[in-house]
């Protein structure tokens, strides 16, 4: 076994759901630059649009899909554009809905579940005949969320949806583990994306105080841990959550 840590992707296909931007974006870009062939799926035309742009020296190995991982329907119909077999997912697509319970009503509680618990199972049920059978290095990575293991004011809906993304990446790692897959999710902290970028610096700076290591996590963070749970020197780490988030519970 190599001990290697510039992962090479060279031959591998990869799928980053919510790839357009913010982590999914990153995970895709460094993905593409090992050597992946990479589909993204995202919600958005205009924000696919832009990432193919961006993304243009990678264009040979790059697939985008317009879909909302919500609805099955449209799950199935980017499985059928796909023009390659799948070695590599990372569920990403995710979104906040943030209301104190008392106030949090049934369109947030559905639109977060539908979206970050629901959508996982759409996206990967319908993909999974489309991993390449032969093949013993497949990989499923779950983005969750630290709210998820630990909960947090005003996030019952996402922190349900994150937790529920740990039960199911702990039971895929258990039943799939004999068809040559591995199972994991990470639980991102507090990571700057465009609109975290955007907050008043005072506001950020507070943040960063309370994390351990001092700052708040970039989007390359939560990037390397996928590329390295999805590399074959990851390949005994099965069911686990690795948390990236530079100390926050502690
Ligand atoms: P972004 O909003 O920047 O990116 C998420 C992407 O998912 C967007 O492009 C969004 O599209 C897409 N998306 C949303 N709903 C759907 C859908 N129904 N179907 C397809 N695509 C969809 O979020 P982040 O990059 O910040 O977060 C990525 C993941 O990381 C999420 O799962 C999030 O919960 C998790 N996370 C993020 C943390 C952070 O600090 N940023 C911390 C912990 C976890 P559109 O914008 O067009 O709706």
């Amino acid at each position: 076994m190599s001990s290697n840590l510039n992962f090479s992707f060279n031959g591998k296909n990869a799928i980053i759901t919510g790839g357009a931007q913010g982590i999914g974006f990153q995970i895709a870009l460094q993905f593409l630059t090992a050597g992946a062939n990479v589909s993204i799926w995202d919600y958005s035309a205009d924000a696919l649009e832009k990432a193919k742009s961006e993304l243009g020296k990678f264009s040979g190995q790059l697939h985008t899909a317009q879909v909302d991982v919500t609805n099955r329907e449209s799950c199935q119909k980017a499985v059928a554009s796909l023009p390659w077999n799948v070695d590599i997912l990372v569920n990403n697509a995710g979104i906040t809905r943030d209301k104190s319970f008392a106030k949090l009503g049934a369109e947030e509680w559905d639109a977060v579940i539908n979206t970050n618990l629901t959508g996982l199972f759409n996206v990967t049920k319908n993909l999974f005949e489309k991993f390449n059978a032969s093949s013993s290095h497949k990989r499923i990575i779950n983005i969750s969320s630290v709210v998820g293991l630990y909960g947090n004011f005003g996030q019952a809906n996402y922190a349900a949806a994150k937790a529920g993304v740990i039960g199911m990446t702990k039971t895929l790692g258990k039943e799939l583990g004999r068809k040559g897959f591995t199972v994991n999710a990470v639980a991102p902290g507090f990571i700057m994306t465009a609109m975290t970028k955007a907050m008043p610096k005072e506001v950020l700076e507070q943040m960063a105080g309370k994390v351990p290591v001092a700052r708040l996590g970039e989007t390359s963070d939560i990037a390397n841990a996928c590329l390295f749970l999805a590399s074959e020197q990851a390949s005994y780490i099965n069911g686990t959550v690795i948390s990236v988030d530079g100390g926050i519970v502690l």
